[in-house]
């Protein structure tokens, strides 16, 4: 059965770009470099090789859907032209995904932990903060 309040925690940690498990360690240690594993509780982040794969597609598809809505919603509201909006969302296209890479990450890996935590409750001594 689905905890509700689990899964909250969890993608509230991912929002916040902590880990997963204890909700204390950084998942980045940089801009677009992740810690291989937590600082606190030892959760490895990267589980295989190709795992963040799943985090480009979530990057993508957030990027595709925000400048399809967005040209669409320029095209019926306002009076800029076409060109304009080309210029406008290819400038998009490459801010977004650059902006997003961390999050789309995180939230890959909170999807991935909800499913599949595969591992046990932080060790003792941890941070459980939310
Ligand atoms: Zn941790």
């Amino acid at each position: 059965m689905l905890d509700v309040r689990r899964v909250g925690r969890i993608l509230w940690r991912g929002v916040r770009l902590r880990c997963l498990r204890c909700g204390a360690g950084p998942l980045f240690r940089g801009p677009f470099r992740m810690h291989v594993e937590c600082l606190v509780c030892d959760l490895t982040f990267e589980r295989e090789q190709g795992y963040f794969v799943g985090a480009i597609y979530i990057n993508y598809g957030a990027t595709a859907l925000l400048l399809v809505a967005g040209f669409f919603a320029l095209e019926r509201f306002t009076d800029i032209s076409v060109t304009q909006q080309l210029l406008l969302w290819g400038a998009f296209a490459i801010v977004l995904p650059l902006g997003f890479f961390r999050h789309s990450r995180s939230l890959w890996m909170s999807l991935d932990y909800i499913v599949n935590p595969a591992d046990g409750p932080p060790p003792p001594g941890t941070a459980r903060g939310s």
